[in-house]
């Protein structure tokens, strides 16, 4: 039985960082406004789960499933949405909530398409972003932690869907 990976991030450390993220989210929105969350399957959904709990202010909640990664850890190339949100964005409030933004173009491409059904903001949050590894300029108005080119794993997200239920986030050699 392989060793689990050493923590980078430990679930306390999220824990904390969460609750700054959703009190920061809370934040953005005028008295009366709720906010809807549209979570980036399937790395997002632990953490938007956490910080949904986290806000204080009602949401409501979405997802959307986008291929762009294969098995491993190398991009397959172009990301694509494989559905589309259930309800209309109209004048909403969405943000995307994201696990991770490396290259950017997987967040491109779930902002274009989410920008098409004219919500009345588009803001993400991310809990990790890789600067250093940016292909496209895409705006993310919050990001958790900032790594290098490190590969992640655990709190949701998965190597070869592994390790998606660490509690906290850990580094794997690809
Ligand atoms: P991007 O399109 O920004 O290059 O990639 C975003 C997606 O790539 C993330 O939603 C995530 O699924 C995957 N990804 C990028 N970096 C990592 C990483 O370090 N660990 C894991 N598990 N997935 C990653």
């Amino acid at each position: 039985m392989p060793m689990p990976p050493t923590p980078l991030f430990t679930a306390e450390q999220i824990r904390r960082r969460v609750e700054e993220l959703a009190a920061a989210l809370d934040q953005r929105f005028d008295d009366g406004v709720t906010p809807h969350l549209i979570g980036v399957l399937k790395g997002g959904f632990v953490f938007l789960a956490d910080l949904m709990r986290a806000m204080s202010r009602p949401a409501t909640v979405d997802f959307v499933r986008v291929a762009s990664y294969g098995s491993g850890t190398m991009s397959s190339g172009t990301p694509r949405l494989l559905d589309a949100p259930s309800v209309s964005l109209r004048g909403r409030d969405v943000v995307v909530v994201e696990d991770i933004v490396d290259t950017g173009l997987t967040l491109q491409a779930v902002r274009q398409s989410l920008l098409a059904q004219q919500p009345r903001s588009l803001s993400t949050v991310a809990l990790l972003a890789k600067p250093a590894r940016r292909q496209v300029d895409v705006p993310v108005e919050l990001v958790g932690f900032s790594l290098g080119d490190e590969f992640v794993v655990g709190y949701g997200l998965d190597v070869d869907e592994m390790h998606r239920a660490l509690p906290y986030l850990a580094v794997v050699t690809p």
